[in-house]
């Protein structure tokens, strides 16, 4: 008998990483040592940081790092428990509020994390005859939630409302139904079609909760995300955004109907069993939600870098995807052709990140970039040079299109 236990014969049969890593291929776990909103030290080289969420360019600001700094010496280091029991600090209460405010809905529910978010929310609320109502490209937190809740899930094809319609005329008489959808898609970029999702759940009885993490600080009037955009506050009947992208912070947020959250926070084995956002967080948020409401100017210019970086890729003949938010997914090629894309462009101090397979398909693996409202003209108008470079050389397919 083998000394080995048999639930570890899994990691010897999947080498992909290790040879990726001995090929000089692999992106992940880079640890960075130092950083500015728009740049970020790994070993003695500075890169421009095009991989992060930090859309606004808050991880830095004065007044967030002031707040947390504050916070650190009134409450300590830690929440050192869950919400329910110990965890709760009048911080918490004051995000709460002014969260719900922001998004004008009646209350707000603030978890440890974006991740517990969905996850608590979405057990929480479905029931044994219940159906979730997935997008094929929603985030894991979502399809995470799917596996955990009670009743039974359907994911339909991205974006295909038709099929949708379909599978909720299916449900059995009587089922609860929740659809559960991004509104900004992370992988792609692009915004979901609420108007058309909030007209079918009202047409099939069904809740609507949204997954704001890249809408929040980005989207719609003072960045109140996607139901913002589109103008359809009230239809929609839950956001779940998180504080680690736009609010540079950690921690994640639910906003509905008073009963609803209140039947979440005592349900949400994700909220109850797991220690509380930690006081230097919370603060940060609060100051950064502060910042994000009195510097309108941070969106502006956002939008501008996200339109200059799509205009100068598509001008070198580069795909960036529709540019409807500031993520732009360059389509590059295969695995192989991507990746060697990606190290060309880390060697020139250029981090981005690298999206294969699983994640989309094998022939259109992507560069990802993202945008803050931080990057300057120049550090922008390098990185489309080293784009050119690093494409010319490992993927000149991919720019066929320019006559380049
Ligand atoms: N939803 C979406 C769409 C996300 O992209 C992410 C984070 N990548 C999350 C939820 C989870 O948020 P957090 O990192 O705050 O846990």
């Amino acid at each position: 008998m083998s000394d080995t236990p048999r639930v570890f014969a899994k990691v010897t049969s999947d080498n992909r990483a290790r040879m990726a890593q001995s090929i000089g291929l692999y992106p992940y776990f880079a640890p960075i040592q130092e950083s500015t909103t728009s740049e970020a030290r790994i070993g003695d080289r500075w890169k421009v940081m095009l991989g992060s969420n930090n859309y606004l360019g808050l991880t830095h600001h004065p007044k967030v790092l002031e707040a947390c700094t504050q916070a650190l010496h009134r409450y300590g280091s830690g929440a050192t428990g869950s919400r329910l029991l110990n965890g709760t600090l009048d911080l918490h209460e004051t995000l709460e509020a002014r969260l719900a405010a922001f998004y004008r809905k009646p209350a707000a529910l603030v978890f440890t994390t974006g991740y517990q978010t969905s996850l608590g929310a979405i057990a929480a609320l479905m029931g044994r005859d219940d159906i979730l109502y997935l997008d094929k490209l929603d985030h894991a937190c979502i399809v995470d939630a799917a596996q955990l809740a009670l009743g039974d899930t359907v994911r339909y094809p991205h974006g295909d409302l038709a099929q949708l319609a379909r599978q909720l005329e299916k449900a059995p008489e009587g089922a609860g139904k929740l659809i559960a959808t991004d509104g900004v898609f992370s992988m792609e970029g692009s915004i979901a079609d609420l108007p058309g999702l909030t007209k079918l759940a009202k047409q099939h009885g069904a809740a609507l909760l949204v997954d704001d993490a890249h809408a929040l600080g980005v989207l719609g009037e003072d960045g109140a995300g996607t139901a913002r955009h589109f103008g359809l506050d009230d239809e929609v009947d839950l956001i779940m955004a998180t504080f680690s992208k736009s609010l540079a912070s950690v921690g994640g947020v639910l906003v509905g109907p008073e009963d609803v959250l209140h039947w979440v926070r005592h349900h949400a084995r994700a909220l109850i069993f797991t220690a509380a956002m930690p006081p230097a967080s919370v603060a940060g948020t609060l100051a950064a939600l502060d910042v994000l409401q009195a510097e309108p100017e941070r969106r502006t210019r956002l939008w501008a870098n996200t339109r200059r970086m799509a205009e100068q890729l598509r001008a070198i003949g580069l795909d960036p995807g529709p540019a409807q938010t500031p993520i732009l997914p360059v389509t590059v090629g295969d695995v192989f052709e991507t990746a060697r894309v990606w190290r060309a462009l880390f060697d020139d101090d250029v981090f981005v990140h690298l999206v294969i397979p699983p994640a989309v398909p094998a022939n259109s693996c992507r560069i990802r970039l993202s945008m803050t409202a931080e990057h300057t003209d120049a550090q922008i108008d390098r990185v489309v040079e080293a784009f050119a470079r690093a494409v010319r050389t490992h993927a000149p397919r991919a720019l066929a299109g320019a006559g380049s």
